[in-house]
């Protein structure tokens, strides 16, 4: 029996996500896996709303409890965007070196603080019953002056954590799903579900 679907049709997402929740990856499934293709429109203006519209959409189509995510790069000197519209700044299909590159000229000429920018992430439960639950994880760090590293993906090379001394995109996977804004707000879910016995 499926115990719960995911809202990705991205199977890195889903690899993430099963390692990050270890002892119930088991029971998640990508809605690949769940046999379903369907085209969401997020039209949300917060990363919670548009995590809640996916995971409602998938969860009137199933009956299932759906737990769907929404991610993003918010850079405090360019007015908090990417933001949520970090897969489709400079339009979906400009690479990374391409947008990683207009961000670092963006902040040309600013110094420590003032390129401070975090990744965010919500995640929304939407319940069988209509229950929804959110919460939020992110991940502090500063603009990079030169893009470093090859792990990751998207903005992961120009996210300079400080207490680490190095980008997302350096770290381990192991050390970038402890830390990071996807970690935080997966942990924080898991533990909200297992208090409701729900998983
Ligand atoms: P989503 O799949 O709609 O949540 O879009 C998330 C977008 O935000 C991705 O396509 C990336 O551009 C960016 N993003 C979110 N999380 C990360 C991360 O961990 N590393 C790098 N980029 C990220």
């Amino acid at each position: 029996m499926i115990k719960m679907i995911f809202a990705t049709t991205n199977q890195g997402k889903i690899k993430e996500i099963k390692e990050i929740l270890g002892d119930i990856n088991e029971d998640i499934v990508s809605l690949k896996e769940a046999g379903i293709d369907v085209d969401i429109v997020e039209n949300g203006k917060t990363f919670e709303e548009n995590a809640i519209i996916k995971a409602k959409t998938i969860m009137e189509m199933t009956g299932q409890m759906v737990l769907a995510d929404d991610s993003g790069l918010e850079v405090d000197a360019m007015d908090k965007q990417p933001g949520i519209y970090s897969a489709r700044f400079m339009g979906k299909d400009t690479s990374y070196e391409v947008k990683n590159r207009a961000i670092i000229d963006n902040l040309k000429g600013l110094e420590g603080d003032k390129r401070s920018a975090r990744f965010v992430c919500a995640i929304a439960a939407v319940l069988p019953d209509g229950e929804v639950i959110t919460t939020r994880g992110t991940i502090e760090g500063i603009i990079a002056d030169e893009p470093k590293g090859e792990n990751g993906f998207g903005y992961d090379p120009i996210v300079y954590v400080p207490e680490y001394g190095m980008t997302t995109g350096e770290m381990s996977p192991e050390l970038k799903n402890s830390i990071s804004h996807r970690g935080k707000a997966l942990m924080a879910m898991k533990k909200i579900l297992k208090e409701k016995s729900l998983i």
